[in-house]
Order: structure tokens, then C-alpha cells, then sequence
């Protein structure tokens, strides 16, 4: 796809007027094919089903733009409600979250009580949480956050994103953390990410390779069957265990190379986003894959 495409959806996916007014819809454009459901009750059984077959699982209650104290108190009411329903149904599943959605723009401090009160919670049921990486504006907060975070909890991690220079040094701080290793999704200036995806890439199978033969736990986070079969092969050269790391997958893309991973022997963990607020992720999944752009006119146009 064309920068210029990609940048289109990029910026759709910025839209504040449109992320509001999609929150109304309900799916539209096919967004179900990648949103698993509106509400904590939809995805239940959806979870479940993928658990019976080995596979993780995580839940991002979508939420973006979140200048409120209001909307910033919900998204964390929310949160808490699902690691309740978590517990409650016994899922192999942990969260994944975003800073913004529980405060981060409104005041640094609310956001830190909003993730304690979450982290309590989670650890009390045993519970992992992810902070997913958002926009690079928001990234040393992030890293700083987590660092406050991680002097009480350790049921807490985030993502490094291969496109960012920078990737590297930060990984040297975190080797002891859990990460979830991606690409990255935002689109960020040549000031501070490389550009093309040939550097990208090598970027993330270098690092990727470097935490494997660390000692914490990495969440491998590509539908790059390229990237896949690099790690696969580099795991097996170096004799590193598979409880050392998970690949990871959204939900709705390449959904038969899941359960494959998964008879192969690796962990797997399917990323499953649910909720009213499905504009900005979608419109970044469509800005990353023309594909998904056919499904969408597929949608609009035959049904
Ligand atoms: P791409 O570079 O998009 O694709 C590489 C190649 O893989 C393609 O050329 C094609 O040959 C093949 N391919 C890819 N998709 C398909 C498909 N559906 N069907 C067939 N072939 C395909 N980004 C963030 O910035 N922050 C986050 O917190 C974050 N969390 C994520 C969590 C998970 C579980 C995943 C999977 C991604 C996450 N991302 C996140 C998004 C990530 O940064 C990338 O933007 C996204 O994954 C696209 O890059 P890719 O590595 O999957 O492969």
C-alpha cells in the first residue's frame, strides 16, 4: 500500500469527531471481522472457544482520546469489571490497556492511582497487565509510569515498538520486564523511527532475537510469517525453552496460522479488542493492510 493510503487511515484514525461519532454507530465497515464485540459479555464465549484450543488470550476494552475525568473513570470501572469476569469464568487471559484511556492526558497522577487501583486488583486474581505503546508524545511517559509501577507490582509489562531508534537502549531497561515486541502502528517522523519497512523489520528480528536469549518473558507480536520463521528457526539453533515466549496474534488476521503455531508446540496469545470505541484500532489495522480494505468494500458493497 501507499504511504499516501496509509496515511489517509492514519489520519481517519486521529479523527476525534469521527472516533465520537463511531462510539454511536455500532460496528459499521466491517469491524467485526476485528473487533470481537461490543461489551464484556460478547466476547466471553468467543474467549473460551479460542482458550479450548491452548490459545491465550488478551482483552483491550478499546478506548482512545480520553480527556475526561468522567470517560477516564469509566474506561477504569470497565477494566476492573472485566478482570472481575475473568476471574469469575476462570480464562486463560490477561488485559492489555492503554495509558490514555485511564487518564494520561488528563493529569499524571490520576493516571498512576487509576493503574494501582487496576494492578491491585489484577494481582489479587493473578492477573497480568499490558500497557499497550501509543503514540510516540506519549512514549518516556509511558516508560516512566511504568517504572513508578513496577517498584510495587509485577504483574505489569508493556510494548517496545521496533520502529523507534531508540527500541534498542529501552530494551537494555527493561530486561527484566515482560514485552510484548512490535512493529509499531502510529505513525511517527524520521526524527525518532525509521522509515522503511526493511529497517524495520531487521530491527525487530534483531532485538526479538536479543531478548530470547534474555531471561524474561517476550510476547513475539507479528503476522509476519517471515519474522515468524526467522524466530522459529533462531529459537531451535540457541535450544530456547518455549515457555520463555509467545507469539502473538490480533484477533481476526491469519486465524489458521494461530491454531498452527499452537500444534507446533509454541505459546500463543490472540489480542481481542472489544467495545463501542472500534474507530482509531480499525482504521490502523486498515492503514497496515490493503487486504483488509477488500474486506471492508466486500462488506459495504454485498451486504
Ligand atoms: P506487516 O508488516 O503488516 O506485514 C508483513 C507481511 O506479513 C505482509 O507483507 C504479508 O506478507 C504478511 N501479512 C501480514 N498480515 C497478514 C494477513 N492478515 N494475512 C496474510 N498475510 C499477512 N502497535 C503499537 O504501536 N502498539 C501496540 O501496543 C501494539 N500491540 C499489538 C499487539 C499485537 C498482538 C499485534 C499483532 C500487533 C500490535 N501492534 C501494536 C501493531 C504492530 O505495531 C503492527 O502495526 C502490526 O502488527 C502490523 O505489522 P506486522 O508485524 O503484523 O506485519
Amino acid at each position: 500500500m501507499g504511504n499516501l493510503t496509509r496515511d489517509f487511515f492514519i489520519s481517519l484514525s486521529n479523527n476525534k469527531i469521527l472516533n465520537a461519532n463511531a462510539k454511536k454507530w455500532g460496528f459499521r465497515l466491517g469491524a467485526e471481522k476485528f473487533v470481537a464485540g461490543i461489551d464484556i459479555d460478547s466476547v466471553v464465549e468467543t474467549v473460551k472457544e479460542i482458550n479450548a484450543h491452548g490459545i491465550s488470550c488478551t482483552l483491550d476494552n478499546l478506548g482512545e482520546f480520553v480527556y475526561e475525568i468522567e470517560e477516564a473513570a469509566f474506561a477504569k470501572a470497565e477494566i476492573l469489571s472485566v478482570l472481575d469476569k475473568i476471574h469469575e469464568e476462570n480464562l486463560d487471559c490477561h488485559v492489555s490497556l492503554k495509558l490514555t484511556q485511564i487518564g494520561l492526558d488528563i493529569d499524571r497522577e490520576y493516571c498512576i492511582k487509576n493503574m494501582v487501583e487496576i494492578l491491585e486488583k489484577a494481582g489479587s486474581y493473578n492477573i497480568f497487565i499490558n500497557i499497550d505503546m501509543e503514540k510516540y508524545i506519549h512514549y518516556e511517559k509511558t516508560l516512566e509510569i511504568l517504572e513508578v509501577l513496577r517498584q510495587k507490582f509485577d504483574n505489569i509489562g508493556t510494548v517496545i515498538q521496533t520502529y523507534l531508534y531508540r527500541a534498542e537502549d529501552d530494551l537494555k531497561q527493561l530486561q527484566d520486564v515482560r514485552i510484548r515486541m512490535v512493529k509499531g502502528a502510529y505513525k511517527e517522523s524520521e526524527a525518532v523511527a525509521f522509515q522503511s519497512k526493511e529497517d524495520i523489520d531487521a530491527n525487530f528480528i534483531k532485538l526479538a532475537k536479543g531478548r530470547l536469549l534474555g531471561d524474561a518473558f517476550t510476547s513475539i507480536a507479528t503476522h509476519d510469517h517471515r519474522i515468524i520463521n526467522e524466530m522459529k528457526a533462531f529459537v531451535k539453533e540457541n535450544n530456547i525453552r518455549k515457555d520463555k515466549f509467545e507469539f502473538q496474534m490480533l484477533y481476526g488476521f491469519r486465524t489458521e496460522m494461530h491454531s498452527e503455531l499452537r500444534q507446533e508446540g509454541y505459546k500463543f496469545c490472540t489480542y481481542i479488542p472489544f467495545g463501542t470505541d472500534w474507530f482509531g484500532y480499525f482504521m490502523r489495522r486498515l492503514a497496515e493492510r490493503p487486504q483488509n480494505l477488500n474486506l471492508v468494500m466486500k462488506d459495504v458493497f454485498y451486504t
